[in-house]
């Protein structure tokens, strides 16, 4: 029997790419024969949409989960996308307020997914654009956090605060987190500018930079909209490429070397080489 590893995905700051790679990563691990449960926990609900369900439809949500309702299982669906699914509707923006009465609330949802671990190989968690008692209860339920980042100026600034939220939950929620690393989004490795932001980041907080980076790309605004992720949509582009190469590292499985030729080939792309001097990179 194996228990799933479960990553939260979160930065507070909206549009860094957090829902897509969620989407992604579950679609390609999904792909390689895992079992996957991605879990919206955003009032948003752009994760449940880009799965294709229509969150005002839905007579159950993640909301009954964490008020103690209903179980885990009694709210999964299962996507034609093929992970399954824990769907968020707006009824989560008013979780925060009523959890925060609670006692134990940091646990709520690390105890409801205590209940589904051994049915997934991989639970991926994607946060709203907050540090809130949801956000809390993401970090307290992984095992390992991913911090999408797109590279621009000030990126670092709401790094730092998530890192802090972070140690408190390491301190007092969840000795085991631990942070994977930081995954560049929107990525384009052409401008000096982004590749000089990604490094002051690493080095600055001591971060692991994930690879690869996920390149930019207008196909990933299309996709959500038709209720499938990139993966379905546009196979061959590198974002989806990228994802799909991520998603094996995850998982310990060996690069597809058809993969990493694309990837390396594709204008624009370039490995990040942290042992350059700043200076030289910028
Ligand atoms: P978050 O969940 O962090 O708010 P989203 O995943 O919703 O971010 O992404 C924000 C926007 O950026 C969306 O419109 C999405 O389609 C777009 N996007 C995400 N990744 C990429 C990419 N690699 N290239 C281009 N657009 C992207
Ligand atoms: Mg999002």
């Amino acid at each position: 029997m194996t228990i799933a590893r479960t990553y939260a995905v979160a930065n507070q700051k909206g549009g860094v790419a957090k829902t897509t790679t969620v989407a992604s990563l579950a679609s390609a691990l999904s792909e390689l024969g895992k079992r996957v449960l991605v879990v919206d926990l955003d009032p948003q609900a752009c994760l449940t949409f880009s799965l294709g369900l229509d969150p005002d439809s839905l007579d159950l949500s993640i909301h009954d989960v964490l008020l103690g309702r209903v179980s885990a299982r009694m709210v999964v669906v299962s996507t034609a996308e093929g992970p399954d699914l824990l769907p968020a509707t707006i009824e989560l923006a008013g979780c925060e307020a009523m959890l925060l009465t609670k006692t134990g609330r940091e646990y709520v949802l690390r105890h409801a997914l205590d209940e589904v671990r051994d049915r997934y190989d991989v639970i991926l968690i994607d946060c709203g654009p907050t540090l809130g008692v949801l956000t809390l209860n993401a970090l307290t339920a992984a095992d390992d956090v991913i911090v999408p980042l797109q590279c621009e100026t000030l990126s670092h600034r709401g790094v730092g605060q998530l890192l802090d939220t972070v140690h408190d939950v390491q301190r007092l929620t969840n000795p085991q987190l631990h942070v994977l690393g930081v995954l560049p989004t929107l990525y384009d490795g052409r401008t000096n500018h982004t590749r000089a932001v990604l490094a002051d980041v690493a080095l600055r907080y001591g971060l692991d930079v994930l690879d690869p980076p996920i390149p930019r790309s207008i196909r990933f605004a299309e996709a959500p909209a038709i209720g499938h992720s990139i993966m379905r949509t546009a196979r061959r582009t590198p974002g989806a490429v990228a994802y799909r190469l991520l998603a094996g590292r995850l998982v310990g499985a060996p690069d597809d070397p058809e993969a990493v030729a694309f990837l390396a080939a594709h204008a624009g792309h370039r490995q990040i080489d942290l042992t350059e001097p700043a200076r030289d990179r910028a």
